[in-house]
């Protein structure tokens, strides 16, 4: 078996946003300012800041205004909460984006439904959710929208392939599961539960690992020639970043494989920057 292909998230990124880029000037043109992105972060988790800091980087390349919010840990759920409504009322104020996770006696559930859903560039409002699952045109969480952008990118069709999906969080193994369902893949969604994880992965024409857990998926369990996608950001013993998928046991099975990193990371970013052009020019 020949050895897969990388496929290059890094660059996929950087040309997303340089088409973000060049319809700026043009829509600033029209409503007589640029897109603002607000992001708020509560607390000081490390990673978290570094979170931030990329999308405020990625915000100013772009030509994105972005306003960072920073509250302390302590700051109370109905403070944020006011601040959020202030900046949904606020007109100058396109997309707003609350770096999760908050603080232990703030409730994120209430937190993102306050969020006007018209500026939840995070696509993680109630309103946007339902409307993914009922497939009206709303606002696709980054994550996902950035996974199926790296399918894409290999020139793999979807259309009756078996797709596995692992992880069933609300933010990435969800909405991917849908978005998948979407292009008419045959889509299977595992968990902590499944009783056979290796089997069900086996199956996969395209793997979509959303877990959390550095070296889960081997290359025993990965089908020859699949694509394969690895959400996973989980730090190894020396500290460095490393994905969910044993990437050297994987690399000769599949087709394509993304790299942690430079593969799923920097996509959520670019699709960051999409989400808040499509906020601002949706008006
Ligand atoms: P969650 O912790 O919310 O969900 C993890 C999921 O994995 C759960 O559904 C859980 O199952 C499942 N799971 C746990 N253990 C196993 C196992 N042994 N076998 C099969 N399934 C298992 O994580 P997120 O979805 O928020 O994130 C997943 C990973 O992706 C993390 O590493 C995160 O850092 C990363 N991430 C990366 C992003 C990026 O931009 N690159 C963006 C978002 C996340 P159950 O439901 O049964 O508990």
């Amino acid at each position: 078996m020949s050895m897969g292909q990388i496929i290059d998230g890094k660059a996929l990124s950087a040309a997303i946003k340089d088409e973000v880029r060049a319809q700026i000037p043009a829509l600033e043109q029209k409503y007589g300012r640029r897109p603002c992105l607000c992001v708020i972060i509560v607390g000081e988790n490390p990673a978290s800041q570094v979170y931030v800091r990329n999308k405020v980087r990625a915000a100013e390349y772009v030509g994105i205004d972005s306003l960072k919010i920073e509250l302390p840990a302590d700051i109370s759920e109905e403070a944020l909460l006011d601040r959020i409504a202030a900046l949904n009322a606020d007109p100058g104020v396109d997309g707003i984006l609350v770096q999760l996770p908050l603080p232990k006696h703030i409730d994120e559930e209430k937190v993102i439904d306050a969020i006007a859903c018209e500026k939840d560039v995070d696509g993680f409002h109630p309103a946007n959710v339902a409307g993914l699952w009922l497939g009206k045109d709303c606002i696709v969480p980054c994550t996902p929208a950035g996974i199926l952008r790296l399918i894409d990118s290999t020139g793999v069709s979807l259309s009756g392939k078996e797709a596995v999906v692992v992880g069933r969080s609300n933010i990435v193994g969800k909405p991917v599961a849908k978005l998948l369902l979407d292009r008419n893949a045959t889509v299977t969604i595992a968990h902590s539960r499944t009783a056979d994880l290796k089997e069900v992965c086996a199956r996969a024409d395209v793997l979509v690992v959303a877990v959390g857990k550095a070296g889960l998926i081997t290359g025993d369990m990965v089908k020859p020639g699949a694509v394969v996608i690895d959400v996973g950001m989980n730090r190894n013993a020396e500290g460095l970043l490393c994905g969910d998928v044993d990437f050297a046991s994987c690399v000769d099975k599949a087709s394509w494989i993304t790299p942690v990193p430079g593969g799923v990371g920097p996509m959520t970013i670019a699709m960051l920057m999409v989400n808040t052009l499509r906020c601002f020019a949706s008006k």
